[in-house]
């Protein structure tokens, strides 16, 4: 669907399941050689194998830890010689009201969901202006436009936090050929929202009555990778159901 994507070197954060592995599935369908990332590498293996490709190239590193992002991000420069992309897809939380919000679980929750990111940006930023062209897609949430209904202040948070990193990239790095953007997924069906009881789902309201699949996520990330997005720069896309129109 996308031509220029093939063989494209992107590097995917948190590929080993939900979003992030059906955004590496969707961007090997397209042709492009995909850097598959978690936290331990047998399991990145096992993954890409799963995946069926020979495009794939496994990375390992835990985002939590100090130095992490710019080894993920200089492995898989070093396997494949580019970067044409990355996804800051890595990140989630645990649902906490605020009394019960300790700093620690602030610390940790910025630590994965922003600093990360803002750490595989700086790495990936100089290899894209050598380039002279690179996209950078960063996965926030629809809690970071809104009160953090599910998942809690740290979370929401750290996701308004990444929009806004989003914007002031974009505005410094679209002169020199490389787009950042954001996506802002509603609720999708993913290990992260198993949590939420079958009487909460209801009361959601979403307007299109279910829950997201991964992959209604996956084919906005392509498109945000792809040169049919080539003149979009510091926005964010809701994939939704139509649950944030800027009056949640
Ligand atoms: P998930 O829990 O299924 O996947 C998260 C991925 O991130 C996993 O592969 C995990 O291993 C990886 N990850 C987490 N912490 C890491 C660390 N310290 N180091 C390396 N990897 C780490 O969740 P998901 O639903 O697929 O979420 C993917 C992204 O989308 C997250 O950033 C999440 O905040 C965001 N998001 C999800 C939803 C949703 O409803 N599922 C909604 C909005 C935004």
């Amino acid at each position: 669907m996308y031509p220029d994507l093939k063989d494209k070197a992107i590097l995917v954060t948190g590929s080993t399941r939900g979003i992030g592995r059906a955004i590496a599935k969707r961007l090997l369908a397209e042709g492009a050689i995909v850097g598959v990332h978690g936290r331990n590498h047998d399991r990145v293996e096992v993954v890409c194998r799963e995946l069926h490709s020979s495009r794939t190239v496994a990375v390992s590193g835990d985002l939590g830890d100090e130095g992490a992002a710019e080894s993920v991000v200089s492995s898989f420069h070093t396997a494949t010689e580019r970067l044409d992309g990355v996804v800051n897809n890595a990140g989630g939380g645990k649902a906490v009201a605020f009394r019960g919000l300790t700093p620690q679980k602030w610390q940790d929750t910025f630590r994965v969901n922003l600093e990360a990111a803002v750490q595989v940006c700086q790495a990936a930023y100089p290899i894209m202006r050598r380039q002279k062209q690179g996209c950078i897609v960063n996965m926030a949430s629809i809690a970071a436009h809104g009160p953090g209904k599910w998942m809690g202040a740290d979370y929401a948070a750290s996701k308004a936090g990444l929009v806004s990193l989003t914007k002031s990239l974009a505005f410094e790095a679209a002169r020199l050929g490389i787009r950042v953007n954001a996506i802002s997924p509603g609720l999708v069906e993913t290990d992260m929202t198993e949590f939420l009881p079958a009487d909460m789902r209801k009361s959601l309201n979403i307007p299109m009555g279910r829950f997201a699949v991964p992959e209604e996520v996956a084919s906005v990330a392509a498109f945000l990778l792809s040169e049919a997005s080539g003149y979009i720069a510091g926005q964010v896309l809701h994939v939704d159901g139509g649950l944030f129109m800027g009056n949640a």
